[in-house]
């Protein structure tokens, strides 16, 4: 029983490392990584903290060279599905039971692990996985999971804390249960952190969770299973399984106990996802909470005002930095035509210095993307590009896949502002950037709100103030993460929270108490001290 209202201990982000040449931490990451690089070890599914294996196994190997075995996942089928329901739902009253400091405290101490022991273990298995340079390694799979760990706590601190009116006689609480059965995570390739905080905001706030991590981070998946573990994470608060989609749809979307879905990922799918638990509506015991974090189709406008070498490091970084391949890159990019000239020039100079290729070496800022399925689909939007009239390729266009999964970074012009690659997601390191008339901010303003089904991140360029209160207003509900003078992507937990609308999904701000919120199913209780003995109230009674 606790004894006293504990507070907690202060929260800062945590500090990205630099892994400039000789640096300790520099050093300490190339040994895991070539350890790792070096053996094969087995990824199996963890049920009820069990090593669950099995005879179907899958191969995994780095994106950026495919051919080389790190590791085989273990795939399960609905039988283990059902065994990880019912894992969930053994843990559940233990785990909600277990008062918040306690759990708190697993969630801080997985964050101490995390930025001591375990940094570069998470760091060189995101960078084998995944195929992330050390710096975007660093800023996802330690410093925003760190964030994530520590912050959430901070959240559920304020969330718990929020406490309704009493008058006189009356002692009025709200107590933040957790959910009624289990929560399914799915989550996707492209963030460690985020896939770790798809099952950890749940759980902190006392649910228990099935997590089915995307087969192409399956490596880090079981990093982060380790590290809970180390911190003193329970048996069965979260069962990691590796299965077909259809398998673990199959039993968990028809199971009474199903009672909230964390997704993020592809439009598509989430929107398949959303129809099935229409579907089974009446078969639930609750209504499920459904929250999903989907795709982006994010831009960059430059206003006339704008400083160019700032708008040329905001596409670059902005447009490229992980292949490209982070949901808020920049991937459509709107320039007045007086400034194109310059634009152009100083652009196409900074990307010729930029070197591909695997993530051992440090001086490659861009490396592989995820797989044969992504390199093809990229393929083929570049090999249209380049015979399209409505298309020219002004940077790049090249690939090779012999060792990794290597696309050029590419820049694409088009005189099309509706042209494919400005409204559909690609997910590569593709940018396509289209020239307006300066006189035609505003309009271009509203082509921009117009031109997609998204709506994630988005920035604006200018030194005008009064172009950047147009652009804030005219684009108030083509982004739910707006920038002015950054780039649209690197959101920080706490400091930034996460989430679009539209296509984007349901804007349930990961990084900050919105998202916490979801996963609690409030209870009041209303406590009175004298209650009256006697219905009658005095209104009742006649003049006398
Ligand atoms: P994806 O949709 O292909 O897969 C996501 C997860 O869903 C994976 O675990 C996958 O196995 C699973 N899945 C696939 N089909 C399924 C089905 N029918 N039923 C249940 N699960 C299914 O996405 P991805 O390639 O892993 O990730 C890239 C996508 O994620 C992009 O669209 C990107 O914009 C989006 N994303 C969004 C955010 C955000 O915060 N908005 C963050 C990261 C990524």
């Amino acid at each position: 029983m606790t004894k006293a209202v504990f507070s907690i201990p202060s929260i800062n982000c945590e500090p990205v490392k630099s892994y400039s040449p000789k640096s300790k931490e520099r050093n300490e990451l190339i040994k895991e990584y070539d350890q790792m690089m070096n053996r094969v070890i087995d990824l199996p599914m963890i049920i009820n903290g069990k090593k669950i294996t099995s005879k179907k196994k899958i191969n995994i190997s780095p994106p950026h060279n495919h051919k080389h075995i790190v590791a085989y996942c273990h795939y399960g089928n609905q039988k283990d599905v059902k065994k990880a329901i019912l894992a969930c739902l053994e843990a559940k009253q233990n785990w909600k039971d277990t008062s918040w400091e306690h759990r708190a405290a697993i969630f801080l101490k997985a964050a101490d692990l995390l930025a001591g022991p375990y940094r570069q273990k998470i760091n060189a298995a995101t960078m084998i996985n995944q195929s992330k340079n050390a710096h975007q390694a660093e800023i996802d799979a330690s410093c925003e999971l760190i964030d994530f760990l520590k912050f959430n706590v901070k959240f559920l601190n304020e969330i718990y804390s929020k406490q309704p009116e009493s008058s006189n006689g009356v002692w009025n609480r709200m107590e933040y249960r957790p959910l009624e059965g289990f929560v399914y995570a799915i989550t996707p390739f492209n963030f460690t952190s985020i896939a770790a905080n798809l099952c950890l905001a749940p759980v902190l706030m006392g649910n228990t969770v099935i997590w089915k991590p995307s087969d192409s981070q399956t490596y880090s998946a079981k990093i982060i299973m380790d590290l809970l573990k180390d911190a003193g994470l329970p048996n069965g608060v979260i069962n990691l399984i590796h299965s077909t989609p259809e398998d673990a749809n199959k039993v968990i979307l028809n199971s009474p106990e199903f009672a909230g879905l964390h997704f993020t990922g592809s439009t598509k799918v989430f929107k398949s996802l959303w129809k099935e638990i229409g579907k089974n509506i009446s078969k639930y015991t609750s209504y499920p909470r459904i929250v999903g974090e989907t795709g982006g189709k994010d831009f960059i406008i430059s206003h006339r005002s704008a400083n160019v070498d700032e708008v040329v490091t905001a596409i670059i970084r902005g447009g490229f930095e992980y292949q490209g391949q982070k949901c808020s890159a920049a991937s459509r990019i709107y320039i007045p035509k007086s400034q194109w000239a310059k634009i152009e020039k100083k652009l196409i100079s900074e990307m010729k210095t930029i070197k591909v290729g695997d993530p051992r070496d440090f001086s490659n800022f861009v490396n592989a993307v995820i797989h044969k399925n992504s390199f093809n689909k990229l393929k083929s939007v570049i090999k249209k590009a380049k015979k399209d009239k409505k298309a020219k390729i002004i940077f790049g266009g090249e690939y090779d896949d012999s060792i990794g999964y290597f696309i050029e970074p590419t820049i694409i012009l088009t005189n099309d502002p509706n042209y494919d690659t400005m409204k559909n997601e690609l997910f590569g390191p593709i940018v396509t950037i289209y020239i307006y008339n300066d006189i035609d901010f505003e309009k271009t303003l509203r082509l921009i709100d117009k031109t997609s089904d998204y709506a994630l991140t988005g920035a604006i360029f200018s030194k005008d103030r009064e172009a950047i209160i147009k652009a804030t207003n005219i684009l108030e509900n083509a982004a739910g993460n707006f920038y002015i003078n950054d780039k649209p992507t690197g959101a920080v937990v706490s400091q930034q929270p996460f989430g679009g609308s539209r296509a984007s999904g349901t804007n349930d701000k990961a990084g900050s108490y919105l998202n916490l919120l979801r996963w609690v199913s409030p209870r009041t209780i209303k406590e009175t001290f004298v209650p009256p003995k006697n219905y009658k109230y005095s209104f009742l009674k006649k003049n006398s």
